[in-house]
């Protein structure tokens, strides 16, 4: 979001690609009054979302592991 590159791939690879999707981290189901926390949301592309997407589709724990690994990675730029 505030770098313009997929945050997720950035911190596993320190390669730049450019971003194309907002997601929340926590989603707006889950925890409506974040959904215009810049802290909730981290930018990514379209193939990061679908992963990310897919863990939280696979069960409580995939989820919330997830959660917290997107949550470490976002809190590094704040
Ligand atoms: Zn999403």
């Amino acid at each position: 979001m505030r770098t313009g590159y997929d945050e997720v791939i950035y911190h596993d690879t320190g390669r730049l690609v450019p971003c194309n999707v907002v997601h929340h981290i926590e989603t707006i189901g889950d925890r409506p009054d974040l959904r215009l926390s810049m802290s909730n949301l981290i930018c990514v592309t379209a193939k990061t979302h679908r992963r990310i997407h897919a863990a939280y589709d696979s069960g409580q724990s995939e989820k919330s592991q997830m959660v917290a690994r997107l949550r470490e990675i976002r809190s590094e730029r704040v």
